[in-house]
Order: structure tokens, then C-alpha cells, then sequence
């Protein structure tokens, strides 16, 4: 069910969870901004998670509260995951689906890192 993007942080979210290490995931990176884990159901041969450790709902509640620094070190982190991981040169998408339309389902902000073939048209 995808969510309200404008609702109140939940921190029993799922992804919360993972980054309390209440509930388990395969992490490929973490730093003081973000954590990194493959997704639980891969749409895409490569298919990672980034997400940032404070607590926002959405793209949208990111960029309108997150300070600049903390903005900075979450993307910063998003691009050092794909570099680690070898995908700058074969190259890869990054989606951050936002509230209904957007078909956001988790309410904790999270970019889709999808790589490992040519990934087509978006939205064909
Ligand atoms: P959204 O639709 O952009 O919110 O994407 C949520 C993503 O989280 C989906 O791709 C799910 O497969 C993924 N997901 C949900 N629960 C877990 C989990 O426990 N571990 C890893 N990925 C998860």
C-alpha cells in the first residue's frame, strides 16, 4: 500500500528496524549518513537500498528538512556505493519513489540503485 508522503516519521518502520539491526539485512555499505542493503525482492540483477540514518519520510521530507551537510553526505554516500561496487562504468539508475503516485511503500526515505544490465525505458 503505497504511502502519504507527508505523514509523521514512523520509527517502527521496517527500514528503522534495519538500521537499529533489529531485523537483518545484506549490507554492502554503511557510513555516518547512510547504510546500504540489497533489496529483499530484486528488480534488476543488482538492486540496492541507500538509505539515510535520520529519520525522514520521503524525497520530499529530505530536501525540505534534511541540513545541507546531512544532504550532502547522503548523496556523497550514494555515489561511493556505485563506485565501490563497479557500476560507474557499466552504469546504473537511481529512483527515489515518493508517496502514492510515486508508489512508495516504505516510509523511510530510500534510493533504488538498479544495475547489472542495460535497465531499458523507465516507466515502459
Ligand atoms: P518503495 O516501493 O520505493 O517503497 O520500495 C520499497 C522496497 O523495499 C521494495 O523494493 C521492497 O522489495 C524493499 N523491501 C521491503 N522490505 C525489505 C527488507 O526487509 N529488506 C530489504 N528490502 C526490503
Amino acid at each position: 500500500m503505497p504511502i502519504d508522503a507527508t505523514q509523521a516519521y514512523d520509527d517502527q518502520n521496517i527500514f528503522a528496524k534495519i538500521l537499529r539491526d533489529e531485523i537483518p539485512a545484506k549490507r554492502v555499505y554503511e557510513d555516518q549518513w547512510a547504510i546500504a542493503f540489497h533489496d529483499i525482492n530484486p528488480q534488476a540483477p543488482t538492486h540496492i537500498l541507500v538509505i539515510p540514518r535520520g529519520p525522514y519520510v520521503s524525497w520530499d521530507d529530505f530536501s525540505a528538512n534534511a541540513s545541507g551537510e546531512t544532504i550532502a553526505g547522503f548523496v556523497r554516500a550514494v555515489g561511493t556505493v556505485a563506485r565501490d561496487m563497479g557500476l560507474v562504468a557499466p552504469g546504473y539508475r537511481l529512483l527515489a519513489n515518493t508517496g502514492g503516485h510515486g508508489g512508495q511503500e516504505v516510509p523511510h526515505l530510500h534510493v533504488h540503485l538498479f544495475a547489472g544490465q542495460p535497465l531499458g525505458p523507465m516507466l515502459a
